[in-house]
């Protein structure tokens, strides 16, 4: 007991001094920060949440002065947005290693993972000119193959996919859910064994349900963990062996969003400071995800951090229903589920769409060929788990049908749409 309250106190002391460090470097040195006139005491309640919109805009003045001369040869991250313009956040090369370090370290004390490993990831970054080949490309050392997401788009490209699995022998798989589903499927229905050198999988980018982590987790006889970051801000959260997503608390402060304010825990959009990026702080950023946060707890794994206890997803893939009923992927998602499962699992894949105008929620349901013929069951099914969770006062409209690998390509990132 003794020993558990000392490593509290040390860690949360370690932590609140890297924070104060931070916000009083950005009030020296960031014109942003400067101007917002915080005197006295430093803490990080003074503070505004800093929008996407917002760091757009002022990426000059959140640059560190210290770097204003040297930016030429800082690291650059960017995501692109809806808005289609690209938020840039800049890094100095020490920075940039310190804000990663926390998540090597996890994944080679965990799963013996370590940057020499040879990987396999799934990028959303591709070439326009798309054919029934697959995109993908070796680097020079020959240990890191990346293959592009929006290539997979037929047989051709998914044998390929297979060939390339047994051939390069990877160590771990970098890969979207959705994706990830796709080549778990493909394997299945063709009846290929998958290969034996992979040791770990890190699922990005998409919200992971369990059901399908523990379904991929034992078809590749291999940890499937949860890994959730940004552009912006690097890991900020990591699942560990007694599946706990952590918050990397070595390299972010996460706060919750609701209601107008900052709360050290709860459900709402998540608040993010940067603890390593002196180059270009970020304090407070309201990175756009909805979360369920808890406050800093020990888990049997030995890390006392925050904990996520579940994503969302993005603010934007949610939406309040005239009933005053909110729905997202995963409210959706559930519904699905359990339709499924009295089903005795006929559907492979499923997106949502809901127009805001016309009221109406469009279901995509993907089943097997021989399934078809159960259309009218699944509607019937999913209307009444629909209306049992007061998703109502609206229209429903319903697609059900034939499951293939390539299907829309490129939107999976959203489950859930709204127009
Ligand atoms: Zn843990």
């Amino acid at each position: 007991m003794l020993k558990c309250s000392i490593y509290k106190r040390k860690g949360m002391e370690t932590l609140m001094r890297r924070i104060k460090s931070i916000l009083k470097y950005a009030v020296d040195n960031c014109n942003y920060y400067s101007k917002l006139n915080i005197d006295n005491e430093i803490t990080i309640d003074k503070f505004p949440v800093l929008r996407r919109k917002e760091l757009i805009k002022n990426k000059n003045d959140l640059l560190s002065k210290k770097y204003i001369d040297t930016k030429e040869q800082l690291l650059l991250t960017f995501s692109s947005g809806t808005s289609g313009i690209p938020v840039e956040v800049l890094w100095h090369n020490s920075c940039y290693l310190r804000s990663i370090r926390p998540l090597w370290e996890r994944r080679r004390k965990y799963y013996g993972i370590t940057p020499l490993s040879r990987k396999i990831e799934f990028t959303l970054i591709s070439e326009d000119s798309i054919n029934n080949n697959l995109q993908y490309s070796i680097n020079s050392n020959g240990d890191l193959l990346s293959i592009a997401v929006k290539s997979i788009n037929s047989i051709n490209s998914m044998e390929t996919i297979c060939k390339l699995f047994a051939d390069f022998n990877p160590d771990w798989i970098y890969i979207q859910p959705s994706t990830l589903i796709r080549i778990v499927n493909y394997y299945r229905d063709n009846c290929y064994t998958p290969p034996k050198t992979i040791k770990y999988i890190e699922c990005i980018g998409e919200v992971l349900q369990d059901s399908f982590k523990k379904e991929a987790s034992i078809f590749f006889s291999a940890p499937v963990v949860n890994m959730y970051g940004s552009e912006e801000m690097n890991c900020i959260a990591y699942e560990c062996p007694f599946h706990s997503l952590h918050v990397l608390s070595e390299n972010v402060y996460a706060e919750c969003y609701h209601d107008g304010d900052c709360y050290s825990s709860g459900r709402g959009e998540i608040v993010l400071t940067n603890i390593n990026n002196y180059t270009m702080p970020l304090i407070r950023y309201l990175q756009g995800d909805i979360v369920e946060l808890s406050e800093e707890k020990l888990c049997k794994c030995g890390y006392r951090d925050k904990m996520i206890r579940t994503i969302e997803g993005r603010v934007r893939n949610q939406c309040r229903l005239p009933s005053n009923i909110i729905i997202n992927s995963i409210i959706l998602g559930d519904c699905v589920r359990i339709v499924n499962k009295k089903l005795h699992d006929i559907i492979k894949e499923y997106s949502f769409k809901y127009d805001k105008k016309k009221k109406t929620l469009y279901t995509s349901i993907f089943v097997k060929d021989d399934d078809l013929s159960w259309k009218k069951q699944i509607k019937n099914a999913l209307q009444q788990e629909y209306e049992k969770n007061g998703i109502d006062e609206i229209e429903y409209k319903y697609d059900i049908k034939k499951y293939n690998y390539f299907l829309e390509v490129g939107k999976k990132n959203n489950i859930l749409e709204i127009i």
